[in-house]
């Protein structure tokens, strides 16, 4: 593995360590011609996906680009870090398992959208909001619809009624 930060290819393995419950395997490396510390990550990948797009256009899936719209719609909700690369993890062998190579990029979403009102309804609805395609009037209807049965059924949780950025 090179180094990042001078080039080099002579860098250490120091530690190895497995992560996400295993999933994936963390190591600590260092660079023996400038002493820099860095950390990669090795995670199985059973086949290569490929995202279409709505115009058509195909692009290689990239695990980093889900995980950040799933962290982004679960930003400051009470779901830790480790639990979202699970999710993340689970959504990507999910993908896999379809057995296509190529998936449709509304199928990703529709996915996403469906493990994340499972687990946080505010996610979801900020999940839907920005990547589902509104334009088809049903489909709205039918988000409205899971969004207020969803905030009804959570009516038994103890919430408090300001979220947790909206402390002075
Ligand atoms: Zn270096």
């Amino acid at each position: 593995m090179r180094c990042p930060f001078c080039g080099n290819d002579d860098t250490q393995v120091k530690d190895s360590r497995p992560h996400e419950d295993g999933a994936a395997i963390r190591r600590r490396r260092i660079c023996g011609s400038c002493g820099q510390r860095f950390t990669t990550i090795e995670r199985v990948q059973l086949r290569d996906l490929v995202v279409v797009k709505a115009d058509g256009r195909r692009v290689p899936f990239e695990r980093d680009k889900m995980a950040r719209s799933v962290r982004i719609a679960l930003r400051k909700r009470p779901v830790e870090a480790d639990r979202i690369e699970r999710i993340v993890n689970g959504l990507v062998r999910h993908l896999e398992a379809t057995g296509e190579t190529d998936i449709p990029s509304r199928d990703i979403g529709r996915l996403i959208m469906e493990t994340l009102r499972e687990i946080d309804s505010v996610a979801y609805i900020r999940f839907a909001s920005v990547h589902w395609d509104f334009r088809e009037t049903k489909d709205f209807a039918d988000i409205l619809e899971t969004i207020s049965a969803s905030v009804s059924g959570d009516a038994g949780e103890d919430l408090p009624p300001s979220g947790p950025g909206d402390k002075d």
